[in-house]
């Protein structure tokens, strides 16, 4: 993948506090109107010219940005792997890093990074807009700052947030409990079934209670085998046997996330049973998520999902489906089978609660 390497000068480098890498990847925030009037992404050398309080931070800033900034809808497994190998070589002379998105996908790609980047004492804020840096009244200057001030800051020499976060509509959030569920309002962001890591108003205030804290050990590992294998089988009422039948029996299928509905619950129908009996003991891994986006999954508290229980049908409990299909697909890129079974229904990143 084509990217280059951009030095930003804030102008107060004898003042600079903190050093933070920036990551531009693409979506709505760095659009700007051409000649012709028409939006194209912006040459992000040229970002002091459209926030010149950037200098007003005292950081240093590198900034590596795509060669050809994507749309995140476009984002591919392969991205998720240049932005984790990029934090990790340049994790070392780095205080943080904020790495601009879409909004699209921006929770698949903090899942992906969460479980890719282990072990971390340092933060990633992802970011991004919902109207482009050009537009007067654009979200991406507060999101942008923001996010580089949660990113460089620290209490006693240790990072304030050592987490991979979203930070959007004055929230910051922890990115593997994220989903976008808003594509009008500058809210874009939920996080359900955790709380804000932060909130900014005047001032940022942090939630101390609620921010991962690493050990004195903790050293970071990257994880960057990702195996893309998985389906998600979301039910509905009158399914049909033939389209479950396509999804669970397709070739090469390793996993499968299948949203079922309240509290972990699906349909009792015997091919529905026996399918799901057959792909388990073909070795291929079901996990339960509900379509709820708040709430959890409880295999056996319904006689609708007590027979998902009893055939090995694994509870994701209150993760995501974002979560879940990325925690999959490193899994799998790491380990086999019988292991990533293990580590599904366990948090390794704060992803569920236990
Ligand atoms: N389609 C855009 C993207 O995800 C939307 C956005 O950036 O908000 O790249």
């Amino acid at each position: 993948m084509n990217f280059k390497q951009i030095q930003i000068n804030t102008a107060s480098p004898i003042k600079s506090q903190s050093k933070v890498m920036i990551i531009y990847t693409g979506g709505t925030f760095g659009m700007a109107h051409d000649s012709n009037g028409v939006l194209v992404p912006f040459d992000f050398a040229l970002i002091l010219e459209h926030l010149p309080t950037l200098r007003n931070l005292y950081l240093e800033l590198t900034v590596i940005s795509f060669n050809n900034p994507i749309d995140s809808s476009n984002i591919q497994p392969e991205h998720w792997q240049t932005i984790a190998r990029i934090i990790f070589e340049n994790y070392k002379e780095h205080d943080g890093f904020v790495v601009l998105h879409g909004t699209d996908t921006m929770a698949f790609t903090a899942s992906a990074l969460s479980f890719m980047l282990q072990g971390l004492t340092k933060p990633i804020i992802l970011t991004g807009a919902q109207l482009p840096i050009s537009e007067t009244r654009s979200d991406a200057r507060e999101n942008l700052i923001t996010s580089l001030e949660i990113a460089a800051a620290k209490r006693e020499g240790k990072a304030m947030v050592p987490e991979v976060c979203i930070y959007f509509g004055n929230e910051l959030l922890r990115g593997n409990r994220s989903r976008k569920t808003e594509s009008m309002h500058f809210d874009a962001f939920q996080s359900e079934n955790y709380p804000p890591l932060a909130k900014a108003g005047v001032k940022i205030e942090y939630n101390e209670s609620a921010i991962y804290k690493p050990s004195a050990t903790e050293s970071l590992r990257l994880l960057d085998k990702i195996d893309p294998s998985i389906s998600i089988l979301k039910l509905f009422p009158g399914i049909t046997e033939s389209i479950v039948r396509g999804v669970l029996l397709s070739d090469g299928l390793k996993a499968v996330v299948m949203e079922t509905y309240g509290s972990g619950n699906a349909p009792t129908t015997k091919w529905l049973m026996d399918l799901l009996k057959e792909t388990i003991l073909n070795g291929i891994i079901v996990l339960n998520i509900s379509q709820c986006p708040g709430g959890m999954v409880l295999q056996g508290r319904y006689e609708t999902s007590r027979t998902l229980q009893e055939i090995g049908v694994i509870s994701g409990g209150d993760m995501t489906t974002e979560a879940a299909l990325t925690k999959l697909m490193v899994m799998l890129g790491e380990n086999g089978s019988i292991e990533t079974k293990i580590k599904m229904g366990k948090s390794i990143v704060g992803e569920l609660t236990q």
